[in-house]
């Protein structure tokens, strides 16, 4: 953990509690872990936007007791951000891009902070070219040097789309739009990378939804609220969890201190998989390794992310300054290399992946007192904005059932 995240933190009444059991951190919250009467209503697995919103919702509006434990050093889960050693401010899982649909999870995020208006930009590095992400008029007139008209840009797209009679897989979902090079030049081999499978072996959601214009709109997203948090995702956790009714526990792992917390009521936000001890065998996953990247320059690429479907290992470079604002003499970067093995990331969308899961949710849904919340706990992708709205939504629910109280911590001798 770097000095401005511990500072930070330091805001919280934050205990770190490391596996062998004895409390650290400063001597006063150290104190006050021995002095509290450490009983709590809810604990919550993992300190992400899934267990982060509903600790806060107890706290605040149910004014319940809530430990937060998380087996990472930090809060806000793969949103976390925080400032490298040269002071520029990163997004250690990769770049994190706020986007939603909803005046209430706007409204309710803009409780913990104040935003940065941003509209996220995409290019894609091709044929030595680089082209607007997703696919418009300016991407196709770029890469085979026209100039059609969106009028013109419609009739093409129907005269290359390849006819199919079902739509089964995410190289069908692509080919039925837009052609097959197109699909070659653009999807084929991101996908490859991304997935470490061929799209024609996907289901054909990872790549349905991805929008193809005709138009020459650039921005990646075209949701009503597009911003930043301003200071960051890590203040915004920050402000959500400080709370009296709330305590935070780091480098702890569920799984050593279930034993001890076995009367509470818990909402669990990790592998579902893990939870139940993996039973019926691990839920695939996808992750990635994150190759960050301080460079003595002010700017480094064209665009706040650039993709790389056909060269180099890594899918995508992102630099990060475009999205947080900060001015800085340096910049830095990150390069995203997917991989099998590692954090989860991406639950892999197929068809034996859906029905694997079914089984566990069956046993979670015959599970009392534990709910499962949150992008792992339900083994799907969600953005930011789904998964709060997804926690705000459990909350209502579980907020009036009755619940236990779980016993104190103790301290290890
Ligand atoms: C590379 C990447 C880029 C993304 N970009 C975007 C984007 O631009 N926009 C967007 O809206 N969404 C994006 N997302 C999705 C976003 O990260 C998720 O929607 C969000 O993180 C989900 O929150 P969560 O709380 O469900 O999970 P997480 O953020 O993963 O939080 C779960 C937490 O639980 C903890 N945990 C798990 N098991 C245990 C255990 N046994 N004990 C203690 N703690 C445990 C973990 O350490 C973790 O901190 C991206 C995801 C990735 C991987």
């Amino acid at each position: 953990m770097n000095r401005s995240t511990r500072e930070r933190l330091g805001l919280l009444a934050v205990l770190v509690f490391p596996v062998d059991g004895a409390w650290l951190l400063d001597p006063g919250n150290r104190q006050a872990a021995r002095g509290d009467n450490l009983s709590f209503d809810y604990l919550v697995v993992g300190a992400g936007f899934a267990g982060s919103v509903i600790a806060e919702r107890l706290a605040r509006v149910y004014r319940k007791r809530v430990l937060v434990v998380d087996r990472r050093p930090h809060i806000a889960g793969n949103a976390y951000d925080h400032y490298n050693d040269d002071g520029i401010l990163v997004h250690k899982y990769g770049p994190h891009i706020f986007h939603t649909n909803s005046r209430e999870i706007f409204e309710y995020l803009s409780r913990f902070t104040a935003w940065r208006s941003y509209e996220h930009r995409v290019l894609a590095s091709v044929d030595g070219k680089l082209v607007p992400i997703p696919v418009n008029l300016d991407t196709v007139n770029i890469l085979y040097d026209l100039n059609l008209t969106s009028e013109e840009l419609e009739k093409y797209f129907a005269s290359v789309a390849e006819r199919r009679e079902f739509v089964r897989t995410a190289e069908d979902a692509v080919v039925t739009r837009i052609g097959r090079d197109l699909y070659e030049k653009l999807f084929r081999g991101y996908t490859r990378k991304q997935w470490g499978l061929d799209p024609s072996q996907l289901d054909a959601s990872v790549t349905a939804r991805i929008p193809v214009r005709t138009n020459r709109d650039p921005r990646y997203f075209t949701d009503n609220y597009q911003a930043m948090p301003r200071d960051g995702y890590t203040r915004l956790f920050e402000n959500m969890l400080d709370h009296p009714n709330i305590r935070v526990l780091l480098n702890t792992d569920y799984r050593d201190i279930r034993a001890k917390a076995r009367s509470a009521e818990v909402v669990y936000t990790g592998p579902i998989d893990e939870f139940f001890d993996y039973r019926f065998g691990p839920l695939p996953y996808r992750s990635l390794h994150f190759q960050h990247q301080t460079l003595d320059c002010a700017v480094f690429q064209e665009a706040p992310v650039i993709n790389y479907p056909n060269e180099h290992p890594y899918t995508r470079v992102t630099e990060f300054k475009y999205l947080t604002g900060q001015k800085h003499s340096k910049t830095s970067i990150v390069y995203e290399y997917p991989r099998a093995e590692g954090e989860p990331y991406y639950p892999v969308p197929r068809k034996e992946n859906a029905e694997l899961y079914k089984r566990y949710k069956e046993l979670a849904d015959a599970t009392p007192g534990v709910h499962f919340v949150g992008r792992l706990a339900t083994y799907k992708y969600y953005n930011m904005d789904q998964v709060v709205g997804q926690a705000l939504k459990l909350c209502h629910k579980i907020a009036g059932a009755s619940h236990r109280t779980i016993a104190p911590f103790r301290e290890a001798s």
